[in-house]
């Protein structure tokens, strides 16, 4: 027998779907909404719509962005020779809170997992490699200190040594399988100056 009706059923599913959210969260989501008032209700359907019509890949960086070009690209003030290699989005927005970092970014949107299946082409590793073609002094390799984060940096190390340019990784400050974007400002400075070249 269904508990709720076909329609919150619905919701509730879809809502499950998302990532952390459990059969009980979504319950409790979906009667949120249900009870939340109409144009509330329908400003937040259309902000998720707009959201996924309107952002988009930057075209250097790859990073989730508004523009043909985010903001950082787009800052000439940036040192455009220094590219510190992250794994999303998140960490990105990580490092630009400390404030502290003046170079630019590549994200790479995953890191390699031969356990997951996700291999060198499923992340945005030959966009890497094609802008390094430009005036690149050094890459800066701040994926995940987690086996895939590991796996990722070393792919990459092997891949760019040839080239001469320098790599570095940053320092194993970062707590073990710890996602950039929980880890405090202070120590993702720490681990960022105290890179070592690899
Ligand atoms: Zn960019």
């Amino acid at each position: 027998m269904d508990l709720y009706s076909g329609h919150i059923n619905k919701l509730i599913d879809e809502l499950s779907g998302l990532p952390g959210i459990g059969s009980k969260s979504a319950q409790r989501l979906a009667f949120h909404l249900i009870n939340m008032p109409k144009d509330k209700v329908v400003r937040l359907a259309k902000v998720i719509v707009e959201a996924k019509e309107n952002v988009r890949y930057c075209k250097e960086c790859f990073t989730l962005t508004d523009n043909e070009l985010c903001p950082v690209c787009a800052n000439e003030k940036r040192d455009h020779s220094t590219i510190m290699v992250v794994e999303n989005t998140r960490d990105l927005a990580a490092y630009e809170k400390t404030g502290k970092y003046e170079g630019i970014y590549h994200v790479l949107h995953g890191a390699i997992s031969p356990m997951l299946g996700i291999g060198p082409g499923d992340i945005r590793l030959k966009e890497l490699i094609t802008r390094l073609e430009g005036n690149v002094s050094e890459v800066i390799i701040a994926t995940n200190s987690s086996l895939e984060g590991e796996t990722t940096a070393m792919y990459i190390s092997k891949l760019i040594k040839p080239t001469g340019i320098k790599v570095t990784r940053i320092a194993s400050g970062v707590p073990v399988g710890g996602d950039l974007e929980y880890i405090d400002e202070v120590t993702l400075l720490r681990a960022l100056e105290g890179r070592v070249e690899i």
